[in-house]
């Protein structure tokens, strides 16, 4: 509670107030409801209820708050709205006092991500894939029916047309032609006295008023509801009905061993000396595309930017490469990131391997490869390529003279014609760099820390302090959670140094 107080003393004042308009009733300070807040999470008890019920029966949060009460609906209200406007303002002036009190130095950062469940209801999914087919077979449907309807009223309504896409609006636009072409029947009707004529007439009128009530009751709310689902899908595949921002992800929490997907959030944290120096939050499953947003939110901010960074394979792309060695090559940071193939190279097997190219002999000078049939893999062209991220990747293609007759094909390729290699210059250039950071002795002593530094920070919120479940909803919001959460466990780790450092001076007496 003396940590919590202490750090939330030290942020200005006019920092939280400048986020508070005035005027109406006197609302409760601030840093008492972040202290509560703060302390709260530390405790375990990350229910708005739970933290009021803390102030009313908990010395520390009572002296906290001096012996104020908020209601639950207040902290609620605190919690996800307020705080929403200066979460990263408060996260780094945090940084900045523990800088100053030289608890963490920034210069080496520890990357890693977990993924941890929404506040929303795991069967409520909406999958893009099933959005997609469905909206294909409606506008398949709508199209059949504009066709039906131009053949009924000869041209009235738009025909049906195959390549061009039917939207909303334009559907409305029909139903209100066919509503007049309904009331121009009804006239018709009344004022003709054949009786077949009238019978004949009257059909059609049922027709086109089974149309109308098709495409009002069915084809717009439909459309405007793949619509909608197509915006909130963003480049993701999926998202919970409960909560529009959670995607749904596998993860290592299986309770039912079944692989079920569950919907939640990529959290990203860095790490030194398992404090939590920077996180951000990601819908994206896999951390390979959250590395660039990441650094560029640590870019941003009034924190300075680390020497060194270090994540597992899961980071080793050519993309987050050259990102780390910065444009016309200006290094943003060292990096110490082994690549997806980084540790299988190694196995005496991989550099016995005949089928690949890296272990065969390459001749600078002719800009080819001699393979271990000792025939010529020349080059022949450029290839570009792009990822799912949209990335474009730079492919040199070597193909060998002549393969035929060889007595190593089958060990060598799958192709029936001559073998080919797709070689990405920068990509290998980078991996080679990757590497020569991994085999120093001096940096593979830093990288053997990852895992004591970043995992067991992972395992300490999500194992001991039971923090596996958001509470609230919203991309907004869930960053303010995680953002106490970080703050919480940035005290308890400080508190827990003080606390060591006074039993060591306490036996040194
Ligand atoms: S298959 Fe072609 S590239 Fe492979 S070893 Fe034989 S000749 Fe060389």
């Amino acid at each position: 509670a003396r940590v919590v107080d202490e750090m939330v003393e030290a942020i200005p004042d006019e920092n939280l107030f400048s986020y508070y308009v005035g005027g109406g009733r006197s609302s409760y300070h601030p840093k008492m409801m972040l202290k509560v807040i703060l302390y709260g999470y530390s405790q375990k008890v990350y229910s708005c209820r739970g933290i009021e019920k803390l102030t009313t029966e908990s010395i520390p949060a009572m002296w906290l708050s001096a012996m104020q009460q908020p209601d639950f609906r207040t902290i609620n209200e605190f919690r996800g709205g307020r705080m929403k406007d200066f979460m990263d303002e408060l996260f780094e002036t945090m940084i900045h006092k523990l800088i100053e009190e030289n608890y963490i130095t920034f210069e080496n950062y520890f990357l890693d991500g977990t993924k941890i469940e929404a506040n929303a209801n795991k069967y409520s999914f909406v999958w893009k894939r099933a959005t997609s087919n469905f909206e294909e077979k409606l506008k398949e449907k709508i199209k059949e029916t504009l066709q039906h309807i131009h053949e009924l009223i000869q041209s009235e309504a738009q025909p049906a047309d195959q390549e061009q896409e039917i939207t909303g609006q334009e559907l409305v636009e029909v139903a209100e032609k066919l509503e007049e072409k309904v009331e121009a029947l009804t006239e018709v009707i009344d004022s003709e006295t054949d009786k077949d004529v009238r019978k004949e007439k009257r059909q059609e009128r049922s027709q086109l008023k089974k149309s109308i009530k098709q495409i009002r009751e069915d084809f717009i709310p439909r459309l405007t509801k793949y619509k909608e689902q197509n915006e909130i899908f963003g480049d993701r595949n999926s998202y919970s009905k409960t909560d529009k921002d959670a995607t749904f992800m596998r993860m290592k929490e299986d309770h039912m061993k079944n692989g079920q997907l569950k919907p939640g959030y990529n959290v990203q944290i860095g790490t030194e000396k398992q404090f939590i120096l920077n996180y951000s939050i990601h819908q994206r499953p896999t951390d390979t595309r959250c590395f660039i947003p990441h650094m560029e939110k640590l870019a941003r901010s009034s924190l300075p930017m680390p020497k060194v960074v270090s994540a597992d394979a899961g980071y080793g792309s050519e993309e987050n490469y050259l990102y780390a060695v910065g444009e016309e090559r200006e290094q943003r940071f060292e990096f110490l990131i082994p690549y997806g193939s980084y540790v299988k190279e190694q196995t005496r097997k991989y550099k016995k391997d005949i089928k690949n190219a890296k272990n065969w002999t390459y001749v600078e000078k002719d800009d080819c490869f001699i393979c271990p049939n000792g025939m010529k893999v020349t080059f022949k062209k450029y290839l570009n390529k792009k990822n799912q991220s949209g990335f474009e990747q730079s492919f040199k293609i070597y193909e060998c003279e002549d393969c035929t007759d060889c007595p190593l094909k089958a060990q060598c390729t799958k192709a029936k014609g001559n073998r080919q290699v797709h070689w990405n210059t920068i990509f290998e250039e980078m991996k080679a760099k990757a590497k020569a950071a991994l085999e120093c002795e001096e940096k593979a002593a830093i990288y053997a820390q990852r895992k004591v530094e970043v995992e067991s920070v992972f395992g300490h919120i999500k194992g001991n302090r039971s923090f596996r479940r958001f509470s609230l909803r919203g991309l907004d919001k869930v960053h303010v959670e995680f953002g106490i959460v970080a703050l919480a466990h940035n005290m308890l780790k400080v508190a827990g140094i003080r606390q060591l450092l006074s039993e060591k001076n306490r036996k040194t007496q």
